[in-house]
């Protein structure tokens, strides 16, 4: 057994302990960093599959949009025709009509189905 002397084990409490406690904030830290980044990666690759599974919008070739369309497929959303053209066959003047889309073109809604996906937070 070494005799030290009091000083001698308060300073290698002081020392010692101080490192201890030091390093394992130290470690506290890191590990928190790397799971908010963790966290982070999880939710950019979200939004990405998000993204990804998003079904596109059911728009006609014909601009309009599917609920303008009726069962046959054939819109029935007005739009502006022009009646009269000037000499360089520029429309000078317009009545709304009925669009002429005999079919709805676009693609189609898919049903959508969630599938929560199991996510590890530990
Ligand atoms: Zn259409
Ligand atoms: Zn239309």
């Amino acid at each position: 057994m070494i005799d030290l002397p009091w000083w001698g084990v308060a300073w290698a409490v002081a020392v010692g302990g101080g490192w201890a406690s030091k390093s394992v904030r130290q470690a506290l830290r890191t590990r928190h960093e790397r799971k908010l980044q963790r966290l982070a990666a999880e939710e950019r690759r979200q939004l990405a599959l998000d993204a990804a599974n998003k079904p596109p919008e059911p728009v006609c070739g014909c601009t309009h949009h599917l609920a303008k369309h009726d069962k046959q497929g054939k819109c029935h959303e007005m739009v502006e025709a022009p009646t009269a053209w000037d000499a360089e066959r520029k429309p000078v003047s317009y009545e709304p009509r009925r669009c002429n889309c005999q079919q709805y073109v676009g693609p189609q809604p898919l049903a959508t189905v969630y599938a929560e996906e199991i996510v590890d937070l530990e």
